[in-house]
């Protein structure tokens, strides 16, 4: 696969179905991880659609996902758009499906997000690479953080990449300009066939090659671009933390396989690093 175009959605080996046997992290194994995760110099996390799951956002593919539903974008989703940028808006906004984006609309951040943005908050966790669309990071207060993928709710500048909000934009002429340079808008969602905004691949490189510890939740990294940066910390010698209810393609390169759900591994995760944290220091 060529680098830096994006594959924006889970791919079936992500959402796993439930005749897999569910894990559950036992607390010595919590225990073990936050002790990594405290004598680790630079620890990031690559987060993927488990978390949104647990919000209540479906899957986009599988049964009962978005796009067996509404139908999967063509794989040209960007070039078709950049062949003809007015009649794809036009058509964007005349077809908006309100139950299409109805789950992303009432969705909340959830105990995990809560927990990784915690961890930022008291100095832990140093950046968030996530392949979510949904905004709930942002929304849980995460502020280190590259959405690899894009915001939903987010419009960007295809030559400068700032990004506005949709109250921000003037649609009265289609297609919509950036009021900065004059370049086109687009969705800040990554299309299919589209590479990856350079701002935020510069910013997950960065941070990247600081990293010494990875926690990978929600996904089996094996969806690329972000999957590299997660194992890239692995192959220098980083320790790599996986938390996911299932099994994974990444479980047996993993120094730590925590068994469970974001919303419940996380929140134990964080509350150990944090009571390590004070017994360490006293
Ligand atoms: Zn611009």
């Amino acid at each position: 696969m060529e680098w830096g175009v994006a594959v924006p959605f889970p791919r079936c080996g992500d959402i796993r179905m439930s005749s897999e046997t569910p894990r559950k992290a036992t607390d010595e194994e919590i225990q073990s991880a936050a002790e990594a995760i405290l004598d680790a110099g630079y620890p990031i996390a690559l987060t993927g659609a488990g978390m949104s799951v647990e919000s209540g956002i479906p899957p986009f593919r599988g049964p009962g996902g978005l796009w067996t539903k509404y139908g999967e974008p063509p794989m040209n989703q960007f070039q078709r758009f950049m062949a003809n940028p007015k009649k794809a808006w036009e058509e964007r906004l005349s077809t908006r499906n309100d139950e299409f984006y109805k789950p992303l609309t009432e969705a909340k951040p959830n105990p995990g997000h809560f927990a990784l943005a915690e961890l930022e908050s008291i100095g832990v966790l140093r950046f968030v690479i996530t392949q979510n669309v949904d905004d709930l990071h942002r929304q849980a207060g995460q502020k280190s953080l590259a959405e690899i993928h894009g915001n939903w709710k987010l419009i960007r500048c295809l030559d400068c990449n700032l990004r506005f909000r949709r109250e921000q934009v003037d649609f009265s002429v289609l297609p919509p300009r950036c009021p900065e340079c004059g370049g086109i808008l687009k969705s800040d969602t990554v299309s299919f066939g589209e590479p990856i905004p350079s701002d935020v691949l510069h910013l997950c490189a960065t941070h990247a090659a600081k990293a010494d510890l990875v926690i990978v939740a929600g996904t089996s990294a094996t969806v690329y671009p972000a999957a590299g940066f997660a194992l890239e910390v692995k192959q220098r010698g980083g320790v790599m933390i996986e938390v996911n209810l299932y099994e994974s393609e990444i479980t047996r390169v993993c120094d730590f396989s925590l068994g469970g759900g974001s919303a419940d591994v996380l929140p134990r995760l964080v509350k150990a690093v944090s009571s390590l944290r004070r017994s360490r220091a006293s």
